[in-house]
C-alpha cells in the first residue's frame, strides 16, 4: 500500500499556523513512508473563499519547503462528483430533502433548551411522503439535504494518536445537512463533511491526519464512508496549538499566519523545525535541530503527544538564532538587504556588496530575528549620527583627543586599511600617546560608531572604512573630544 495523505486548507484566511503544523505532520508521514502528499483547496464556501488566501497558502507551503506531489486540486471544480455521491445517497434512501424552516429550527432548539437537552435536529422530515414534499415546495419552502444518522450507532476507530475512540450516534446532532439546494430544489452546494469524504475516497487517501477539533467530524464521516461503501482510512488527530497560557491560539492573539512569522524575520528552516517539535518529540530527546528530511526519517505517530502543544516564542527565537548563525554571509546578506532597504538606508546592493557581506558576517552571530539587523547596523549606513551620552563621556576623557588625532594621522598615511593594519595603528597610537590599549579601543569605538557597545571593533572599522566614512567620523569625534 502506498501511503497517500493530504492537507486540505480552506482559503478563507491566510495560511494558519495550525494548518501549517498539520501540513508538516502530513508531509513527514508521507516522506517517512515514501508516500504521496496531496494538496486540496477546500473552496466550496464561495462567500468566504478568496484567491489571495489560496495564494498565501501556496506561498507559505513553498516557503516552508513542504513540497506537494499532487494538486492543488480545487473542490470548486469537483462539484459534479459531490452531486453524484449525494444522488447515490438519496437513491439508497440514506439521505432526504428536509424543508424545516429557520423559524421551526429556532423553536425546536428553544424547546430543547427548556427541557435542558442538547440542541439537535429532531429528524422530523426523515419520512416525508412525495405529497408532503410537494406541498412544502408549493409553499415556497427552501430545502436542504440531510444524511440519516442512526442514534443507536456506536462509531469506533483506532486513532493513531489517541488510541481507541468511541462516539455515540445520538451525540452527533441528528441527521446532518450534507448539501444545500438550488432555487428549483435540485442538489446545490455540498457541505464540508460530504465533500471531504467524497474527495478522500476519490483521491485514495490512506491516512487522514488533521487537528483534534475534527474528531466529531470523523465520527460523521465514518458513517458516510459506510454509506458510500468505501474503505475507511486510518485517522490521526493531532493536538491543538495553544498559547503559552494554555488557551487555544486564536487570531485575536495576533500572529497566527505563516506570512506573519515570515514578516517578523523568522527563516523557513527554523519555522519548520519549530513546528516539527510542536506536538512531536524525537526518539533522541536531546536533538532539537532538524531539517525536515531528518525529522521525516524519525517521524512516527506514537511520539505525537495527546496534550495540546504550547506555543513558546523563546524556543522559536532560539531556533531562529541557531539557523541565522549558520547561514553563510553571502546568503545572509540577501536576506538582510530587503530590511535595510525598507529602513531607508542608502547603499548600492551591487557596488557596496563586499562591505555589506562583511557587515552580515559581523552581525550574523548576534541576530535572533532578521529585522534585528536594522538597529544593529544603523551606524554603518548613516552619514551623520548623534553620539550617545556614553560615547561623548568617553571622548571627553583625558588623552582621548590625542588618541583620535593620532589615529587620523596614521590613517592618512595608510594606503589600504585591513584588519591587520587597523591592529597596527591601534598598537602604534597606544605607544605614541603612552596610554592603555583599552582607552584607544573604547575611544575608537565611540568615535567611529557613536556608541560604546557594538560588534567587533576591528571588523566594524573595516566596514565603515570601505565607503570612506571613518575619517569624517574621527574628525567629528575630535570636536567632541576637545
Ligand atoms: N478544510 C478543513 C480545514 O481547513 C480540512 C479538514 C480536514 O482535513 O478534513 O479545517
Amino acid at each position: 500500500m502506498t501511503v497517500r495523505v493530504r492537507i486540505a486548507p480552506s482559503p478563507t484566511g491566510n495560511f494558519h499556523i495550525g494548518t501549517a503544523r498539520t501540513a508538516v505532520f502530513n508531509w513527514l508521514f508521507a516522506r517517512h513512508h515514501g508516500g504521496r502528499f496531496i494538496l486540496r483547496i477546500e473552496d466550496t464556501d464561495e462567500a468566504r473563499s478568496r484567491p489571495e488566501y489560496t495564494q498565501n497558502i501556496l506561498d507559505g507551503l513553498t516557503w516552508l519547503g513542504l513540497n506537494w506531489d499532487e494538486g492543488p486540486l480545487f473542490q470548486s471544480k469537483r462539484i459534479d462528483l459531490y452531486h453524484k455521491a449525494i444522488q447515490t445517497l438519496l437513491d439508497k434512501g440514506l439521505a432526504y430533502y428536509c424543508y424545516t424552516t429557520e423559524a421551526e429550527l429556532d423553536q425546536m432548539r428553544a424547546a430543547q433548551k427548556a427541557r435542558k437537552e442538547a440542541p439537535r435536529y429532531d429528524n422530523r422530515h426523515r419520512h416525508l411522503t412525495p405529497e408532503q414534499r410537494k406541498a412544502f415546495e408549493a409553499e415556497g419552502r427552501k430545502s436542504v439535504i440531510r444524511f440519516k444518522i442512526d442514534d443507536n450507532r456506536e462509531i469506533v476507530w483506532n486513532d493513531l494518536v489517541r488510541g481507541k475512540l468511541t462516539w455515540k450516534g445520538s451525540d452527533l446532532g441528528g441527521d446532518m445537512v450534507i448539501a444545500r439546494t438550488s432555487e428549483d430544489n435540485s442538489i446545490g452546494q455540498p457541505l464540508y463533511n460530504l465533500a471531504v469524504v467524497v474527495d478522500d475516497i476519490d483521491m485514495k487517501i490512506t491516512h487522514v491526519i488533521r487537528g483534534e477539533d475534527h474528531i466529531a467530524n470523523t465520527a460523521k464521516q465514518i458513517l458516510l464512508y459506510e454509506a458510500l461503501e468505501a474503505t475507511i482510512p486510518e485517522f490521526s488527530h493531532t493536538p491543538l496549538i495553544l498559547s503559552k497560557e494554555g488557551r487555544k491560539l486564536s487570531k485575536r492573539e495576533g500572529v497566527t499566519s505563516i506570512s506573519d512569522f515570515q514578516n517578523m524575520g523568522f527563516v523557513p528552516e527554523a519555522m519548520a523545525n519549530y513546528m516539527v517539535l510542536l506536538g512531536w518529540s524525537p526518539p533522541d530527546s536531546t536533538q532539537e535541530i532538524f531539517t525536515l528530511d531528518e525529522a521525516a526519517k524519525a517521524f512516527s505517530f506514537d511520539r505525537v503527544n495527546r496534550a495540546g502543544a504550547k506555543f513558546d516564542w523563546d524556543k522559536l527565537d532560539w531556533l531562529n538564532s541557531q539557523y541565522l548563525h549558520q547561514i553563510p554571509p553571502s546568503q545572509l546578506v540577501e536576506l538582510l538587504i530587503p530590511y535595510w532597504q525598507e529602513a531607508g538606508y542608502e547603499f548600492d546592493p551591487v557596488s557596496d556588496r563586499p562591505w555589506l557581506e562583511q557587515l552580515a558576517a559581523t552581525i550574523g552571530p548576534s541576530l535572533t530575528r532578521l529585522p534585528d539587523a536594522v538597529d544593529m547596523t544603523r551606524t554603518f549606513f548613516t552619514k551623520s549620527f548623534e553620539f550617545s551620552q556614553e560615547a561623548v563621556d568617553q571622548l571627553k576623557k583625558e588623552g582621548v583627543a590625542g588618541v583620535v588625532q593620532g589615529v587620523l594621522n596614521a590613517l592618512d598615511s595608510t594606503e589600504q586599511l585591513n584588519s591587520e593594519k587597523a591592529g597596527q595603528i591601534i598598537k602604534q597610537v597606544t605607544k605614541e600617546q603612552n596610554v592603555k590599549k583599552g582607552l584607544v579601543m573604547r575611544s575608537l569605538r565611540a568615535a567611529l560608531t557613536g556608541d560604546v557597545h557594538g560588534p567587533d571593533l576591528l571588523e566594524s572599522w573595516f566596514i565603515i572604512h570601505q565607503p570612506g566614512k571613518d575619517s569624517d567620523r574621527l574628525q567629528e569625534a575630535l570636536t567632541q573630544a576637545s
